[in-house]
């Protein structure tokens, strides 16, 4: 018989290049967010892969972006800590466009970890012929030392059961990090203020979604059976923001709650009670305690 094998994969890699895409392909739901806007995945949200013998856990890194700003900086160190936890690292680039800084940048975080290096060069379902990802393979393999370089369409499901197969080779013996049961509801909380800033990230205009964060005050079942009760408060940096995001006469926030409560009931199969406040915390990306608060540690 042999071992019991688990172990954790690090999705790593710039913002947008489909981290998310290829979590949510790999696990086959929806976990984490995506969205076409950088930085949507703001915090580590696991997905797990897990089979006969094996169990493989997914964390989709925060996009390495920018680090002008404490939050900034959080989110590389724990991405460059999960980097170095892991026992494989899968650095994901996007075959759509040569490398940029940023992917060097990427790359250059995770020059010298020790467990083995894959790079996953996705999106090449927007390429007609393989011949034409070649160039764009050829540029990004001079980013580092990878001991394989695998094509794939986390969109298409193109190649992820060889992804799913170099993961499994580089896990180690070990016990189960969950109980089968526990492995659909990874963090529902977080899944929930995923959700509801994905509408805010939506409804939005460009100077808010890095201001906001989410957090879910309360949820509990309703008295109603059936019926989950949720409050949830979005945090902004300015009384600016804050009126944007009620709006005149609360259309905003009204909107905000008609986008997410059917969402939210989907992913947590009845009804949903939703309550949604705004509040201001004055520079809330630069204060320590602030960001603990809201689960950025
Ligand atoms: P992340 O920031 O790295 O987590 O990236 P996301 O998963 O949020 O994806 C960013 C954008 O790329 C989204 O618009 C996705 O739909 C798109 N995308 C992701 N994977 C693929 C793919 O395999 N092919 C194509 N054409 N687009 C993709
Ligand atoms: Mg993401």
């Amino acid at each position: 018989m042999s071992e019991y094998r688990s172990g954790f994969v690090a999705l790593v890699g710039k913002p947008n290049v489909g981290k998310s895409t290829l979590v949510n392909a790999l696990v086959g739901r929806p976990i984490s967010i995506t969205s076409s806007k950088p930085e949507t995945t703001r915090r580590r949200i696991l997905g797990v892969l897990h089979g006969e013998g094996y169990q493989i856990v997914l964390v989709d890194t925060p996009g390495l972006g920018s680090s002008h700003t404490l939050l900034g900086r959080k989110l590389r160190d724990m991405a460059t800590a999960e980097g170095a936890e892991a026992d494989m690292v899968a650095f994901v680039v996007d075959t759509t466009h040569y490398p940029t800084k940023e992917d060097r940048e990427a790359a250059a975080v995770f020059a010298d970890v020790k467990c083995p290096k894959v790079m996953i060069a996705n999106k090449v379902d927007v390429h007609d012929n393989a011949e034409k990802v070649l160039p764009y393979l050829e540029a990004y393999s001079a980013l580092g030392e990878f001991s394989q370089i695998l094509p794939v369409s986390a969109q298409k499901l193109t190649n992820l059961d060889k992804f799913h197969e170099l993961m499994l080779a580089a896990m180690p013996e070990g016990v189960p990090f969950f109980p089968p049961e526990s492995l659909h509801d990874v963090d529902k909380r977080t899944r929930v203020e995923e959700l509801i800033r994905e509408q805010v990230l939506r409804s939005t205009r460009q100077e808010l979604p890095h201001s906001v964060a989410v957090q879910v005050e309360d949820m509990k079942p309703g008295d109603t059976p059936g019926v989950t009760l949720i409050r949830a408060i979005l945090y902004v940096e300015r009384e600016s923001q804050r009126r944007i995001l009620i709006g005149k006469k609360g259309e905003m926030l009204k909107k905000l709650g008609m986008l997410a409560r059917p969402l939210l009931e989907e992913e947590l199969g009845g009804r949903v009670f939703l309550e949604l406040w705004v509040k201001v915390k004055e520079g809330w990306r630069d204060r320590p305690d602030w960001l603990r608060a809201l689960g950025y540690e």
